[in-house]
């Protein structure tokens, strides 16, 4: 039935006619018109055969209407010709035609309209069917953006879960920023950006940057003397994520923007705890709009995971200090110094090098105390601490040994230079005058023991023989320089 439908659907009344098809069915029609007339004058009975012919084709090319309005005029014509033909069997036969005639339209005339009706509800169902296949299409597009995202989503949380397990082993800095800095551009759905990794510095008071600056050449690692710039003074004030889609159009810093030239987009990320900041977390990139909503929210999650895990390694970090410095004088103690001056002796042995060793200690000290009090004491102390890093190299390693003993280690520093460096600490401190109250000041010497590392030397040796010739700097008269070398 369908193909049936389409067979009338594809050639008959429904489809686009052109003018050549109208103009040979006019042509076949005046044809048939004047064959008919002809047949009429002669009384012909192949007048009806041929009208049946033309109706079925005027119900099939033209639609029931005309088809209709066809049978009509045929019907009137009969009647009219009935009512003129007097011969019983011409009436009968005519009645007949007549009959046969109405019928045939009727039938045809139902048939075509079904067929009509039925047309319509295809392309009412077809249209139905197109609609619904819109919606479905929107729907399944919906869901699969929907499946996309959950999987990214989900990408992104197992990233997130692996930095955090191994953040949670790591205390030291330069590790956390390692573990960072190789997560953050598959976090970003593998974008290639830079990354800089701020650290609050409590001691020297400035941020310590872990990773490449932006306005610097300097790519080899840690920044030491970081410059605060506006971006990181923005997120200080407002102490919330700095979000940049295009530096260009950010009324916040259009007057940067032109000398801002290493990067277009950042998102700059404060690590907040309890309203203070312990660091920075600043990805940008040169591109435009580089970042969008996820990318800001998923590093908002690793600056929250980053935060907590900086927290522990900056308490580790002090309590680590605590352990190994002294508090009055900020030098390393006993314990911590002597584990020191065991890695210089291996490292003397491996290298092949050698090093000084120096016991200092404050002359009359008990003295001192007894006559000022304990306050100038502590005083002297922490002065002597400030006089001796001022006056040594960074690489020298100084400690508070006992009470008011100092000890040094000068790596690769023999006996000449050490002596040399042992008598200019002992001549500049006795130069000092240590304020007593406003208008009282005392001078202080110190007396110094020292030895030259030398092959096989074991630890306590170096110390015992350190204190011996400190004790022989005491006993001939203080304020002096001894070296073990010198007395043996
Ligand atoms: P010498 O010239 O022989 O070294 O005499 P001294 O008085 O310096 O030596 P002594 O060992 O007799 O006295 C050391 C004193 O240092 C005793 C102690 O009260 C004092 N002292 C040790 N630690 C501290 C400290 O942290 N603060 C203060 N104010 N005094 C301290
Ligand atoms: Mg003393
Ligand atoms: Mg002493």
């Amino acid at each position: 039935m369908n193909n049936f439908n389409f067979f009338l659907d594809k050639f008959f009344y429904k489809s686009q006619k052109s003018f050549l098809f109208y103009l040979i069915v006019a042509i076949i029609y005046i044809i048939l018109i004047v064959v008919l007339i002809l047949l009429i004058v002669n009384k012909n009975s192949y007048i009806f055969l041929l009208f049946f012919i033309m109706l079925t084709f005027a119900f099939l090319l033209f639609g029931h209407e005309i088809g209709i309005i066809l049978a009509s005029i045929w019907i009137i014509l009969s009647t009219i010709r009935i009512i003129f033909i007097r011969e019983i069997s011409g009436i009968l036969t005519s009645i007949i035609n007549l009959i046969v005639t109405a019928g045939v339209s009727f039938l045809l005339s139902v048939f075509i309209r079904e067929t009509d009706t039925r047309k319509k509800n295809i392309d009412i169902r077809s249209d139905n069917i197109q609609y619904k296949k819109i919606e479905k299409k929107e729907e399944y597009d919906k869901i699969k953006s929907q499946i996309e995202g959950n999987k990214t989503r989900i990408k992104n949380y197992t990233l997130l879960n692996e930095v955090a397990q191994k953040l949670t082993v790591t205390l030291e800095k330069e590790e956390i920023y390692k573990i960072v800095s190789n997560y953050i551009s598959p976090l970003l759905n593998n974008k290639k950006v830079n990354f800089e990794f701020l650290i609050w510095d409590e001691e020297s008071g400035i941020y310590e940057c872990l990773g490449k600056k932006y306005n610097t050449t300097d790519t080899s690692g840690t920044i030491k003397l970081y410059k605060k710039d506006p971006f990181d003074e923005w997120v200080e004030v407002n102490k919330q994520t700095l979000f940049i889609k295009n530096i260009d159009d950010d009324y916040r810093f259009k007057i940067l923007s032109k000398q801002i030239k290493n990067f277009k987009s950042m998102v700059c990320i404060p690590l907040l705890t309890k309203q203070r900041i312990i660091g920075i977390l600043k990805v940008y990139s040169d591109k435009v709009n580089f970042f969008d909503n996820d990318d800001a929210r998923i590093l908002n999650y690793l600056g929250d995971l980053c935060t907590t895990i900086v927290q522990n390694s900056l308490l580790y970090s002090k309590t680590k200090e605590l352990a190994i410095k002294d508090g009055l004088t900020g030098l390393y103690m006993r314990r911590y110094f002597i584990e020191k001056l065991d890695e210089e002796i291996r490292r003397a042995k491996q290298l092949n090098t050698t090093f000084s060793f120096l016991m200092i200690d404050i002359d009359h000290f008990k003295e001192c105390n007894d006559t000022f009090g304990h306050l100038f004491g502590d005083k002297v102390l922490r002065l002597l601490g400030e006089f001796l890093k001022e006056n040594l190299r960074d690489v020298d390693i100084i400690g508070r040994y006992g009470g008011e003993e100092f000890a040094v280690i000068l790596p690769n520093t023999n006996y000449n230079g050490a002596t040399f460096v042992a008598e200019r600490l002992r001549s500049n401190f006795e130069k000092l005058v240590i304020k007593v109250n406003e208008n009282e000041g005392r001078k202080i010497t110190l007396s110094i023991g020292g030895i030259e590392y030398k092959d096989s030397m074991k630890l306590m040796e170096i110390i015992n023989c350190a204190d011996k010739a400190l004790y022989h700097s005491k006993e001939t008269g203080r304020n002096k320089v001894t070296f073990w070398e010198d007395i043996q």
